[in-house]
């Protein structure tokens, strides 16, 4: 594996390749990561894996300058998974001194984490149309993990018609169900025993629909219980149309169940897709 810093070594090394996979991180690589640059090794002929924490992406007061780094163990843990090149740029290769294009899906970036982090989606869409436009890659990993976000690179990549696949793998968790994130790393034990309530929260909710209870009021109800239980007040925790993003007042096909929570100094997000009755 090569690790190469700027958009020209990068557009020469990948000269002549065919069938490129990218898949885009913030680092502090865990095994959600991992599992997309496997699943990117066992589709493409090259796979890209990207290193760069995106400041347009986080808010004032957020944690960019907290956020977890350790570019020798990423590339340790991205060669292993069988990555063939590492394009990890510095700040001014992404965003030089004049840059000022922004890149927004409007709309579906307006509820969700959208609401509670102005900006941050564009921050997002602006840095995957750069890193798409770098790599130009046939197609590109997302996690689920992440769902309004991948909701948004989807639209971003339909809207412009950028010529590139995008690819959704599913949440990657912990035993005990906590879903893996480079946050995780901010909490301590105390935290990430009351950060289970998230994953119960989903459980819980998948539960009362298995059970037939569809009617919105009844699943939030069952996953706010569980959240309550650990003690943790949510930012949001809504039910949302899979195909829209918009508000359900009862599962009915593929409908996201999606929560937020600062946990600690982490703000943790955590979905899962119920499918009630159609
Ligand atoms: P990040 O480094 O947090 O920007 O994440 C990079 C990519 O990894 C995004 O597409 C995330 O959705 C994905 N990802 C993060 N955590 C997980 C996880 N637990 N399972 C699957 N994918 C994940």
């Amino acid at each position: 594996m090569r690790t190469v810093r700027t958009v020209a070594e990068l557009r020469r090394e990948l000269a002549g390749r065919e069938h490129v996979g990218l898949v885009p991180t913030m680092g502090f690589l865990h095994e959600g990561h991992l599992s997309l640059i496997r699943r990117a090794r066992a589709e493409c002929a090259t796979v890209v894996v990207s290193l760069f924490v995106n400041p347009r992406q986080f808010g004032e007061g957020e944690d960019l300058d907290a956020y977890p780094r350790d570019e020798a163990r990423d590339g340790a843990l991205a060669e292993e998974c069988g990555a063939d090149l590492l394009f990890a740029p510095a700040h001014e290769e992404v965003y030089p001194d004049a840059f000022s294009t922004t890149v927004e899906v409007a709309g579906v970036t307006d509820a969700l984490c959208g609401a509670a982090r102005p900006g941050h989606f564009a921050g997002v869409t602006t840095v995957v149309a750069k890193l798409f436009n770098m790599v130009a890659p046939e197609v590109a990993y997302f996690g689920q993990k992440d769902a309004q976000q991948a909701f948004v690179i989807r639209k971003l990549v339909r809207d412009l018609d950028m010529p590139v696949r995008v690819e959704v793998c599913p949440i990657v968790r912990e035993p005990d169900g906590l879903a893996l994130s480079s946050r995780n790393a901010y909490l301590s034990e105390g935290e990430r025993q009351r950060a289970l309530g998230l994953s119960r929260a989903l459980r819980a909710a998948e539960a009362a629909v298995a059970d037939g209870r569809v009617a919105a009021n009844d699943v939030l109800a069952a996953a706010r219980e569980q959240l309550e239980q650990a003690g943790i007040e949510p930012e949001y925790l809504e039910l949302r149309s899979a195909k829209d993003l918009a508000p359900v007042e009862r599962v009915n096909g593929s409908t996201l169940l999606a929560v937020a929570a600062q946990v600690g100094r982490a703000r943790l997000i955590d979905n899962t897709i119920l499918t009630g009755d159609q």
